[in-house]
């Protein structure tokens, strides 16, 4: 009996040990990390493969290991990078700004002051693409027809929102509004579900591709009457869409639009030496990077430190302060 109980606890001491031990090594050695990203269509989603591929390279060196999760978008990373479900995550500028001053989706949860920016990447245009055949020829002709303006977690509902706004339209009265996850959307025109989509991403992006190469055909609608909201948003600045991007769409000339910029954040919970390392990595191979997607062409190194607007995290200010970019 007595003989029995030492084993017992023995063997319990020994299992507790294996349990407490395993963990702790594998975690000194392998610091695993999240990317939140977009839609698989989209820009984001190879943004956050581009990142982890850089960064997974040097595996050994900083065991650190990457991986990329396909999300609902910029608000949906936010949240999650604010709740620790993500440790990084690639945002509209719009949505950072928003989450800092604790506006907009933020409005009742308040700033988000944990929200830490690391760089910005490429530009964004906020679009809209209909249906030849649906007779839409500006977002007046939106009216008592079927739009999509994007899925609650995503960035872009909020652009389509403010530039409906702009044109006096209310997207609750004036037509059918559907709420479809962006990779959804060039489907459910094909399908005669929808008329009209809108969507903010990088050009080129495999969603317009994919949007402009259907049996019904599809075009970019200009987005115009917008100067009220670029007085109004710090974030917001002219753009155009540039057609030759997009062969099989039904349009002729460059679609005249507004964008922001998509960025890269974390949060403050983050250690340093991870933040540091990635920021590290991505400017240190940066023309390795810029090769990554076509999108990234026109990207620098100083505008990559642009258009943050929450602190930038003390990983990144590092190197930033190393290499003179601050
Ligand atoms: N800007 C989009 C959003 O936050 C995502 C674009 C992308 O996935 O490239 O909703």
């Amino acid at each position: 009996m007595k003989k029995a109980f030492v084993i017992g606890v023995a063997l319990l001491f020994g299992f507790a040990l294996f349990m407490g031990a395993a963990p702790t090594t594998v975690q000194a050695k392998t610091t695993f990390i999240t990317i939140g990203t977009g839609g698989i269509t989209g820009v984001y989603y190879p943004t956050g493969g581009a990142i982890a591929k850089i960064v997974n390279k040097k595996r050994k060196e900083y065991g650190i290991r990457c991986t990329v999760e396909s999300t609902g978008g910029s608000v949906f990373n936010v949240n999650a990078v604010m709740s620790g479900d993500l440790e990084f995550g690639v945002v509209q500028s719009d949505r950072q700004y928003q989450a800092t001053k604790g506006i907009a989706n933020w409005k009742d949860k308040g700033p988000q002051k944990d929200l830490r920016a690391v760089f910005s990447i490429h530009p964004e245009n906020v679009d809209l693409i209909t249906a030849v055949d649906a007779n839409i020829n500006s977002i007046q002709d939106l009216k008592g027809k079927r739009v999509s303006i994007g899925n609650i977690g995503s960035g872009f509902r909020k652009n389509a929102i403010d530039a409906l706004k702009a044109n006096g339209i209310n997207f609750e009265k004036d037509f059918h509004a559907e709420s479809l996850k962006a990779a959804e959307q060039p489907g459910m025109i094909q399908d005669g579900r929808i008329d009209a989509a809108f969507y903010t991403v990088g050009h080129p992006s495999g969603y317009y591709k994919e949007a402009t190469a259907g049996k019904r055909k599809v075009k970019f609608i200009p987005i115009t009457n917008i100067d009220s909201l670029l007085a109004k948003y710090p974030y917001y600045a002219k753009s155009v869409t540039r057609i030759e991007l997009y062969p099989g769409a039904a349009n002729d000339k460059d679609i005249p639009t507004f964008g922001v910029k998509a960025t890269f954040v974390t949060s403050i919970k983050v250690p340093e030496n991870v933040v540091y390392a990635i920021t590290k990595e991505v400017f240190e191979n940066f023309e390795d990077f810029k090769k990554l997607h076509p999108a990234y062409g026109g990207l620098t190194k100083k505008s990559m430190l642009e258009g943050l607007s929450a602190p930038i995290h003390p990983g990144a200010m590092k190197y930033y302060k190393e290499v003179g970019l601050k």
